[in-house]
């Protein structure tokens, strides 16, 4: 099962993605957590996308599909979180999918309106090391910007600072908006909408998803 989580930045995409893989099993692939990792290590790659990245640009295609092309394929299935971004990749994705068993499943269309994006998004934290996302306001790290999960150290997003942000939602209205005409074009896109608490729009998922399984029957 393929499943690509879609949303615009700050809809909570990686929070439940991560809650996703743990109960289901399938594996989580986040392109904006692989980038993170390169810029990290100091990669050839990773030098190449921290310009585009703290701009709150996107990284050229050509470069994320070669990223993601040995990923795509996992015996528990996957769940895709910031991937597809472009038309262009979207359609890379199919046609990879064509050399593999199955096409994408399901495609979850995560929405939240902007006012909400803006705030929760200059709220958001960060651990440099594992990832682990945290709310300054309302889920804050138990020892300021020290990460619970790992003990590495919680910052905020470059690219969540309020220029970068602004940038971020034009481009997904630009770049990626157009990817859910894409999908819908070819077939469903489930609606979800992700404002209520991270625990309400994780139920919401799940039956989604559990809906979406083989053998069982959507209504
Ligand atoms: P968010 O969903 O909060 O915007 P992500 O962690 O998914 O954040 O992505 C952070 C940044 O990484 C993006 O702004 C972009 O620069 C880069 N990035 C992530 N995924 C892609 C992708 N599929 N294509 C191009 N750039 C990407
Ligand atoms: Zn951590």
């Amino acid at each position: 099962m393929r499943i690509v989580l879609m949303g615009p930045p700050g809809a909570g995409k990686g929070t439940q993605a991560r809650r996703l893989s743990e109960s289901t099993g399938m594996k989580h692939l986040s392109t904006g957590d692989m980038l993170r990792a390169e810029v990290a290590s100091g990669s050839e790659l990773g030098l190449l996308a921290k310009g585009f990245m703290d701009r709150g640009d996107l990284v050229p295609d050509f470069h994320i599909i070669a990223m993601i092309q040995q990923h795509i394929d996992h015996p528990a299935g996957i769940l895709l979180d910031g991937f597809p971004r472009t038309v262009v990749q979207a359609k890379a994705l199919d046609e990879a999918l064509e050399q593999t068993t199955t096409p994408v499943d399901q495609v979850i269309h995560m929405s939240v309106d902007i006012d909400e994006l803006v705030k929760r998004l200059s709220n958001r934290a960060l651990c440099g090391d594992c990832q682990t996302p945290y709310s300054l306001e309302s889920d804050p790290p138990s020892q300021p910007g020290i990460c619970d999960n790992c003990g590495g150290s919680v910052a905020v997003r470059v690219d969540d600072r309020p220029e970068a942000v602004t940038h971020r939602m034009k481009v997904y209205q630009d770049l990626t908006a157009p990817v859910l005409d894409y999908y819908k074009s070819h077939g469903d896109v489930v609606e979800i909408v992700a404002t209520g608490s991270p625990d309400e729009v994780f139920e919401k998922l799940s039956q989604t998803i559990k809906s979406g399984m083989p053998g069982v029957n959507a209504n």
